[in-house]
């Protein structure tokens, strides 16, 4: 039988509605700073003044305050569920490794500057580039990718009305000339298994699910839980799930994971919508919400309230 509970820090003890409230408060510090992501016009609309947080422990306790059943596009934060896909389909012993790296990318996560030189295969699997390689794996395993990520996050929040957002995929799709070229670029490298056009669908498809802090994580709780689903059920082995808490450590932050790591301590990812996911191993799985983003990609008033959550508990997997 699998340990899924960590042991706490030597005289820690856990409140978790009083560390969210210290959290919103460091949130709400940040009010008017950062800008709601527009390069796609429908997350353009997001409202900059909302803000969300939930923990769902190991165990099954989930805590929130704010917004917390308010959902928002997933963006990013859904190419860690491909991932994980991926490699629950038995994709690491697959193409996946060699058609995609692990070392942050120091570039703006929609580079294609790489990609030239390094032949077609991106730097790590949660950059654009190289969720679109995942995207196709997910994709030859599956069939269905996107449906596969949504199903995924529906089972373990336990919500069926967790859904792709329409019209944010139609304006991603629409603005998405930026994704269309890495796409082709990483194909003219033979670097994609399905048509270009199929990866681009699933892939504009999972980064418009909409999701609220409460559905994310609860379906991130798998990598607190090393690898083993809500119903026990083993997903991943547990040297996989630590290898995807390390990317997220490393690269899941866009060009700023050195800063959030120093700040927050856990391995997480964003997304353009405002979201973080973040994974307190072996305790808990956190997510924060907030569409106003720094210069980065990330959002102000959510990494500022896991800041504040991991500074006020100690806890993180520093
Ligand atoms: N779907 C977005 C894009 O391809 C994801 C960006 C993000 O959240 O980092 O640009």
């Amino acid at each position: 039988m699998d340990t899924v509970v960590d042991a706490l820090p030597g005289g820690v003890e856990l409140d978790y509605p009083q560390l969210l409230g210290t959290a919103m408060a460091a949130a709400r510090r940040e009010a008017g700073r950062g800008q709601v992501a527009g390069y796609i016009p429908a997350l353009a609309a997001a409202d900059p003044e909302g803000f969300g947080m939930a923990v769902a422990t190991v165990e099954g306790e989930v805590f929130g305050v704010g917004d917390w059943e308010r959902p928002f596009s997933l963006q990013s934060i859904s190419k860690l569920f491909s991932l994980a896909l991926v490699l629950a389909a038995g994709g690491s012993g697959s193409s996946l490794w060699t058609g995609v790296g692990r070392e942050p990318s120091g570039t703006p996560f929609n580079s294609l500057v790489q990609l030239e030189t390094e032949h077609g295969v991106p730097r790590n699997p949660f950059i654009n580039a190289g969720a679109l390689v995942v995207t196709d794996r997910l994709q030859t395993l599956t069939g269905d990718a996107a449906a596969h990520v949504l199903d995924f996050l529906r089972t373990e929040a336990g919500n069926p009305a967790i859904a792709i957002d329409a019209d944010v995929a139609a304006s991603e799709a629409e603005h998405g000339h930026r994704n269309a070229a890495l796409a082709h670029f990483i194909a003219s490298h033979g670097n994609l298994e399905n048509p270009v056009d199929d990866v681009l669908r699933e892939y504009v498809a999972h980064c418009s699910i909409a999701a609220s802090c409460r559905d994310l994580a609860l379906a991130g709780r798998f990598l607190a839980r090393h690898g083993l689903r809500s119903d026990g059920t083993r997903m991943l082995e547990r040297s996989e799930a630590k290898r995807i808490n390390a990317v997220m450590l490393t690269c899941g932050t866009y060009d700023a994971a050195g800063e959030f790591a120093f700040r927050v301590g856990l391995p997480a990812k964003s997304g353009v919508g405002g979201g973080v996911l973040a994974v307190l191993p072996g305790r808990a799985a956190i997510s924060a919400w907030s569409p106003a983003l720094d210069r980065a990609g990330n959002s102000v008033a959510a990494v500022a309230a896991l800041d504040a959550f991991t500074s006020a508990s100690g806890l993180s997997v520093f």
